[in-house]
């Protein structure tokens, strides 16, 4: 294991694993969490020196998502403690020294929490036909319009906000990225919402009514936002694809572990052999997954050329692995699985949002068939 693992695997048994029950019925993490995450240096892995960060690349920051889960945390409590993840890729990627100093630097820092909204309540995947509307007046911008789902939105200080600035109608090229103040005034989270899962991951309904917002808050050129957002999603796709393996392989160990321990009928359960090619198969479904997953992301850390498409596969690849073992998982704990708190009925609810996030399972068959057939089309 290396120096990263180990460091991540110490910070997770010591600082998640005992309080994780009772954020999850909390519904949310508590801001201490970032400023210990921070001073050892969890929160800044992966982003540039330069920026506040220390360094490393996008292998060492799936490295942490993956130790956390197989040390005993969870997808949700990562979603909750990354959302900088994929609230700041934006801003750092413009290099504006203004917006690196005020939202990069303290969240990094674990002194603030910034979200991403995109989604809105008349639809998520079709990120083009947002609604919320951003008008220019003087030095500013007004805002109007709500966004839904929004991870870390009832904590967030600060909001980096997908806005129509084109007419009505004028698709993604209307499209802009604007980062929004929770403090300022028209804006409100209407509502914390229940989910199924990543219960300690606090999810925001958001409404912004005349919302002035400094033009200085736009983040790169007006009209970019829809192609900063595609551009952006293909790190948080493979990162929900790492979380998917990580969360397939765990619930494998936890599987194994008890059916050594759980005797019926005066053998352990491993001893049969129906429940032992069940564990073989839950084993070879994660460990393709995990192959193709981390074989993609080396080479994107390489440098190489990685399609839109190969990154879906990745995603839809990890999400089946892993909708197959957590329900294996819990079939093989029988009524203990079903039991809350167990950490298998836990993995088994926060997995489904794995092919719902970060673009649908069906969004992503879109972009792999889109290639495909431009491809035979070409
Ligand atoms: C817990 C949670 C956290 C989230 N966090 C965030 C966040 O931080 N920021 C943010 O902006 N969003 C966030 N989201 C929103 C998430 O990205 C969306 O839910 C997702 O993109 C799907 O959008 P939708 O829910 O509007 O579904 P819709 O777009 O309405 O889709 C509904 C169904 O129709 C299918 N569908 C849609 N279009 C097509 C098509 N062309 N062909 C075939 N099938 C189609 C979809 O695959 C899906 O099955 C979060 C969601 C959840 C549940």
């Amino acid at each position: 294991m290396n120096e990263l693992s180990d460091l991540v695997r110490r910070f997770t048994v010591r600082e998640i694993v005992p309080h994780l029950p009772g954020w999850e019925r909390a519904g949310e993490v508590p801001r201490s969490l970032h400023a210990a995450a921070a001073k050892v240096g969890l929160l800044g892995v992966g982003w540039p020196e330069e920026v506040g960060g220390g360094g490393g690349d996008l292998l060492d920051t799936l490295t942490v998502a993956e130790e956390i889960i197989l040390a005993g945390g969870s997808s949700g409590l990562i979603a909750a403690l990354f959302t900088h993840g994929i609230a700041l890729p934006h801003v750092v990627a413009t290099g504006d020294s203004r917006l690196i100093d005020r939202y990069v630097r303290p969240t990094l820092a674990g002194e603030t929490i910034g979200s991403l909204a995109v989604t809105e309540p008349d639809g998520g995947s079709d990120v083009a036909g947002l609604r919320t509307t951003a008008r220019r007046d003087g030095d500013d911008y007004v805002v109007n319009g709500g966004k839904t789902f929004i991870t870390s939105g009832v904590r967030a200080d600060f909001v980096t906000t997908a806005v129509r600035t084109g007419p009505p109608g004028s698709g993604y090229g209307g499209v802009s990225l604007l980062v929004v103040d929770t403090t300022s005034p028209g804006f409100t989270v209407t509502r914390s919402l229940e989910k199924m899962g990543w219960h300690c991951s606090d999810t925001a309904e958001l409404s912004f009514v005349d919302v002035r917002v400094p033009a200085a808050n736009l983040v790169g050129p007006e009209g970019s936002g829809f192609v900063q957002i595609m551009r952006h999603f293909a790190g948080e796709r493979l990162s929900m694809a790492v979380q998917a393996c990580a969360t397939a392989r765990r619930c494998l160990e936890l599987s194994i572990e008890w059916c050594h321990r759980r005797h019926t009928f005066g053998a352990p359960l491993a001893h049969r052999q129906v429940v032992r090619h069940r564990l073989a198969e839950m084993a070879r479904i994660t460990e393709v997954a995990r192959a193709y997953v981390w074989g993609l992301a080396a080479k994107r850390a390489a440098g190489q050329p990685v399609t839109r498409a190969q990154v879906a596969m990745a995603k839809n690849t990890a999400v089946a692995a892993c909708d197959h073992v957590v329900d294996a998982a819990v079939q093989l704990h029988g009524g203990a699985g079903y039991l809350r708190d167990s950490e298998v009925e836990r993995h088994y609810r926060d997995a489904r949002i794995m092919g719902i996030g970060g673009g649908t399972t069906e969004i992503m068959n879109e972009i792999i068939a889109k290639e495909l057939l431009d491809a035979g089309a070409g």
